[in-house]
């Protein structure tokens, strides 16, 4: 449930030759259920508690906590005792955890199970999938997610899938947020930003976000990927976890404030790594005289 960037294609993976599984889809909107199913194998639900009457294992792909918290609501009566329920939905830690002791109470266990490797590793299978969770639902799961993921690491009780994937978070905004300040200063000096890449690539500087995103940064195309409003919600979250521990993320708060301006500069639907964009605002002859 929840064929957007990322569902889709993990969807796509289970109905596809290698694997075989019988796919029931649904989503809100009409149209990603219509499109999926004119290419894949399976069949569309035509609600929530359809999608999970029979089902062994529900995926779920949604937005953030209110998305997830519907749907859960939605299936609650209809879900068969002994499911699993695979949540890749990147939510908080707190509501994983009452997701898991609602649908243990009907004996259906939850795995919140955010994932790391954007929609490039979704549409190649390569994802790296942080678990939380019991490991029996775990071992069961793990099979159906080898369709989609590379790398699955139980890690720990209900909703350590998800402070995991906040960790990786953390890492990477301020990475992120450092690339467009180096590629900025390269262009501002004049240099050839695409070679100055390719000469550090191999170098100390190189990063998954200098390998997958400075070209995107460098020619200012951000109209893919994660959006910065999902970013947003995400360091919300990390923001919010790491406030109830007392725990200093200076990097990060400043990084949060930065996608905010680039949300103000329209790209709340483009990539974040449209950081980049508002970066450029600050180049030389470009300040106060145009727009990105
Ligand atoms: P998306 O917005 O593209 O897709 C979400 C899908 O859920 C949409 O198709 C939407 O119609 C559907 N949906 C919303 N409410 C629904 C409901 N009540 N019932 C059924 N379907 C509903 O988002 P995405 O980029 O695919 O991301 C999904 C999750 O994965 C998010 O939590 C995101 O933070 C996380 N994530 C995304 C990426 C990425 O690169 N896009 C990478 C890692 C993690």
């Amino acid at each position: 449930m929840g064929l957007g960037r990322m569902g889709w294609h993990m969807a796509a993976h289970l109905a596809g030759d290698g694997h075989g599984h019988d796919v029931v889809v649904f989503d809100v909107v009409e149209s990603a259920t219509d499109s999926w199913i004119a290419e894949h194998r399976g069949s569309v639900a035509p609600s929530v508690a359809a999608a999970v009457a029979d089902a062994e294992m529900i995926i779920t792909s949604l937005p953030a906590d209110a998305q997830v918290r519907l749907v859960i609501g939605e299936a609650i009566d209809a879900v068969a005792r002994g499911a699993v329920w695979i949540d890749h939905s990147t939510i908080s830690a707190d509501g994983a955890r009452e997701h898991c002791a609602t649908l243990g109470d009907r004996g259906v266990a939850f795995l919140d199970a955010p994932v790391s490797g954007g929609v490039d590793g979704a549409r190649n299978g390569s994802l790296t999938v942080m678990v939380g969770g019991s490991r029996e639902a775990f071992t069961r799961a793990e099979g159906i997610m080898t369709a989609y993921a590379a790398r699955m690491t139980l890690m720990g009780g209900s909703g350590a899938g998800q402070v995991t994937k906040m960790t990786n978070q953390i890492c990477v905004v301020g990475v992120c947020q450092a690339l467009a300040e180096g590629l900025d200063f390269a262009m501002s000096a004049g240099l050839d930003a695409h070679a100055v890449v390719e000469a550090m690539l191999q170098g100390s500087s190189t990063s998954w976000q200098m390998q997958n995103r400075a070209a995107q940064m460098i020619d200012g195309e951000f109209d893919f990927g994660f959006s910065t409003s999902l970013m947003r919600k995400d360091i919300g979250l990390v923001l919010d976890e790491a406030r109830a521990m007392n725990v200093s993320l200076p990097v990060t708060a400043l990084v949060s404030q930065f996608l905010a301006d680039v949300d103000a500069l329209g790209g709340a639907d483009l990539d974040w790594c449209s950081l980049m964009m508002r970066q450029r605002q600050f180049a030389p002859g470009r300040r106060g005289s145009e727009t990105p």
